[in-house]
């Protein structure tokens, strides 16, 4: 008979949150795989699970998963967990989970706490819809390149971002995202100095030059999405219109599409029908 995969989420700071099935799946299974199994073991002691641990991270997965996915056909029961939250949210684990469910395997998770939602339910930004980037890229250029693919985008936005990025990170989406959309910093959740800060873009940045949101530990960071604006077919064509006395029709139609977020085509046949009238 095979076993089963255990997707176990884990504390993102405050060990008091993990769930009593997370506690008993972890000293039930045969093998707990964990991204680092010192970083695990204050876990795994403060609840007295002696479980075997084996190290199961993104250097070693290619090597790893064939042999963990064997030993789960054979019988044996294996946890994944991650240094901290739910396990494959921006960590390791999306290779196990797939050669499980590849090899007619079952994949049972076992839900708890992750940064992204725990953030969002506190950040005062609407939640009905969002959208989560994970990090952004580290250099300058790519990251304000993938600001402005999101600059129109009208759902909730999530970021995890490192200290020493967050200032940069905030002052360029001041800068495609203006300085008045509404930010909420997210720093150590459930931790001693938990900090959740919401403002303007502009009045984050300052905050964070003078410290008063300190550059320590780990960052979620929530961005408001774009206002919808809704603009009657009558209006497009009018500031086709004035854009084309100064362009050529191409470009009128792109600038057009930007503003209105009409697609391009769209506009076009927008255009085409108004003139044949
Ligand atoms: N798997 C984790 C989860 O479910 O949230 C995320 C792992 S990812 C490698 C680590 C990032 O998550 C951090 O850099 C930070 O952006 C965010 N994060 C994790 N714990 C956090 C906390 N206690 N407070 C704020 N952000 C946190």
């Amino acid at each position: 008979m095979s076993g089963s995969l255990y997707i176990v989420a884990t504390p993102i700071g405050n060990l008091g949150d993990i769930s009593e099935r997370a506690i008993e799946v972890l000293k039930q299974c045969d093998l707990i795989a964990a991204e680092d199994t010192r970083h695990s073991k204050t876990l795994l002691e403060r609840f007295a699970i002696k479980t075997k641990v084996k190290a199961y991270h993104e250097h070693n997965e290619e090597q790893f998963t064939a042999q963990l996915i064997k030993k789960i056909v054979d019988g044996e029961s294996i946890a994944l967990i991650s240094d901290a939250g739910t396990p494959l949210i921006n960590d390791p684990g999306y290779k196990l989970v797939t050669a499980a469910h590849d090899n007619g395997i079952k994949v049972i998770p076992i839900p708890g706490p992750s940064a992204v939602i725990t953030a969002l339910s506190a950040s005062g930004l609407p939640t009905s819809k969002f959208i989560f980037e994970g990090y952004l890229p580290s250099k300058a250029e790519a990251r304000k390149k993938c600001l402005q693919l999101l600059v129109s985008e009208s759902r909730t936005l999530i970021f995890y971002e490192a200290p020493h990025r967050i200032r940069e990170s905030i002052q360029d989406m001041r800068d495609v995202f203006g300085s008045e959309r509404r930010v909420t910093i997210a720093r150590e959740l459930t931790k001693q100095y938990e900090q959740i800060v919401r403002d303007s873009l502009s009045a984050v940045n300052e905050k964070l030059i003078s410290e008063e949101i300190k550059i320590k530990g780990e960052f979620v960071v929530i961005v408001e999405g774009a206002q919808e604006i809704s603009v009657t077919d009558a209006e497009v064509l009018r500031i086709n219109q004035i854009l084309s006395e100064k362009l050529p029709p191409k470009d009128a139609a792109g600038i057009t599409s930007k503003i209105t977020g009409k697609k391009k085509n769209e506009v076009y046949q927008m255009v085409l029908e108004a003139s044949e009238k």
